[in-house]
């Protein structure tokens, strides 16, 4: 227990525990593995202060002295993966293999992306008979989840900090320790302590009280609906502006042209990397009516493979899901897609009770859903996909795009430009054609669209979003 015992929170580079505890649970082990603790107004207060006072300074940095902090931050990152991917692992359950390089490799490569965009960032510009002068906007409120949450806290805060803006941060409760490691990687970068802040604790209360600070200039949210509605309520009241990153129900759209084997196992892959809980998880495999019996089989050979297991053996190719409670909403949803007639292809749609302990869920694919069924319209983040079949090109496409939310899809198609032209149809902020990775792409914008969210994260979009523009004309 002693190497995760206390998540503290960090104010200008000095730790603070007050505040009512939070116990911190392995979703593998289901042992209490540590706490953090509720930080709630007050320290959101101090922590804001000190954001404020670091500012006046780093804001007036150059750009490339920021730049090279991010870059000696990526540098640390890599030197220290294996501690930070190994915290990632206990902490919700994600496998090692996967952990090592989503949440290690992934930020130090946008990290150094960041810095990259920075340097090439165009900080004035003459447009249309003026200058457009831009800087950083001030002090960002950053609110993050527990599923990829090395990923999701660097791609906020490297921007931020890129721009010349201080953060505040509030991690996730599920996943407070690694959120240390990281301002402990900046400050030993060289970044003044103040300018990159750490609180800790629920959304309901330090969250809240974070997002609705007075003194910000950014709330930067990445979490599920419901709470992207109310932080974006608590901004508008101060008129702070959000970017929301929220969840997804995103269609992998596989043609009949396609390369049938490797378009199946890319969809599957996509679609239950982390147990599923991934925003852009393709939890909708569209296919082509007369292939369905053909990609059943394909589907039921790719569950054979799976191992469910301990997360930090490195041959375990699906963990438990992040606790009890997710478990529990995703068997929720998956016995109601049973209700609504959904057929299983793989799966049972219950817990799987073959390990000692852990939360785990096998694989779940259902066919024969109509497109109003719950599992079909609401993201699920777990292991579950649904099969949708269409019969011509533009059935396809009205399905994948008949849907509340906008994140991300896939294409796969041997002909690259009807890939294209399907990609043009589509309404979500990314498509990926062919098996396209995002995190092989860290500067590319990410974000969504509708239920999705507004705004984007990662290279040059991103950093604009922690900028404000003043145009002077002479
Ligand atoms: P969540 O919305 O419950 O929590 C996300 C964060 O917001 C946590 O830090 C939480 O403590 C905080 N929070 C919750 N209620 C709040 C409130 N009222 N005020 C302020 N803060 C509040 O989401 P989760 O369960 O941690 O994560 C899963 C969700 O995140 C899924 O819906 C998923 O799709 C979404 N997600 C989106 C992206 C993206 O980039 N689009 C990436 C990852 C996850």
């Amino acid at each position: 227990m002693s190497e995760y015992a206390n998540a503290v929170s960090i104010i200008g580079g000095k730790r603070f525990n007050e505040g009512t505890r939070i116990d911190v649970i392995d979703p593998f082990t289901e042992n209490i593995i540590g706490e953090t603790h509720e930080s709630g107004s007050n320290t959101v207060d101090l922590a804001v202060t000190s954001a404020g006072t670091a500012f006046r300074e780093w804001s007036r940095t150059s750009v490339s002295d920021r730049a090279d902090i991010l870059e000696r931050a990526a540098d640390l990152l890599e030197q220290r993966s294996e501690e930070v991917a190994s915290i990632v692992t206990r902490e919700m359950g994600m496998p090692i293999a996967l952990s090592t390089v989503t949440q290690a490799q992934l930020p130090a490569s946008v990290l150094r992306a960041a810095a990259a965009t920075a340097r090439r960032f165009p900080w004035t510009e003459d447009i249309a008979g003026a200058q457009l002068q831009r800087r950083a906007s001030g002090i960002v409120g950053a609110i993050t989840p527990w599923n990829m949450p090395v990923h999701q806290i660097v791609a906020k805060v490297s921007a931020a900090l890129a721009a010349g803006c201080s953060v505040v941060l509030k991690p996730s409760e599920t996943t407070p320790f690694d959120a240390v490691k990281i301002v402990e990687i900046f400050i030993d970068a060289g970044l003044p302590p103040g300018a990159f802040n750490l609180v800790q604790g629920t959304g309901q209360i330090t969250g809240a009280a974070l997002a609705g600070h007075p003194d910000l200039a950014h709330v930067s949210f990445t979490g599920s609906v419901g709470a992207g509605r109310t932080v974006a309520g608590l901004a508008a009241r101060t008129l702070t502006r959000a970017t929301l990153e929220l969840g997804g129900k995103s269609p992998a759209l596989i043609l009949a042209d396609a390369d049938m084997e490797k378009a199946v196992a890319g969809a599957w892959n996509s679609g239950l990397v982390n147990s599923g809980q991934a925003c852009n998880a393709t939890s909708r495999m569209l296919i082509p009516h007369d292939r369905a019996h053909e990609i059943e089989s394909m589907i039921s050979e790719l569950a054979e493979k799976v191992v469910l297991g301990d997360p930090t053996d490195p041959s375990t190719t699906h963990g438990p899901l992040a606790s009890k409670r997710q478990l529990d909403r995703v068997v929720d949803y998956a016995q109601s897609a049973l209700a609504e007639g959904g057929r299983l292809v793989s799966g049972t749609a219950k817990p799987d009770s073959g390990l000692r302990t852990g939360h785990f869920m096998a694989p779940t694919v259902f066919a024969d859903l109509a497109p109003t069924a719950r599992a079909v319209c609401e993201e699920i983040f777990g292991p579950v996909i649904v099969l949708q079949t269409y019969r011509t090109l533009d059935e396809a496409m009205n399905l994948a795009n008949d849907s509340e939310y906008g994140l991300s899809a896939e294409v796969w198609s041997g002909n690259p430009q009807t890939a294209a032209e399907v990609a043009s149809k589509l309404h979500v902020g990314q498509v990926k054609i062919n098996g396209v990775r995002t995190r092989e792409r860290p500067a590319v914008p990410f974000g969504g669209v509708k239920n999705s969210g507004y705004g984007r994260e990662l290279g040059t979009l991103g950093l604009s979003e922690f900028t404000d523009v003043t145009a002077v004309m002479a």
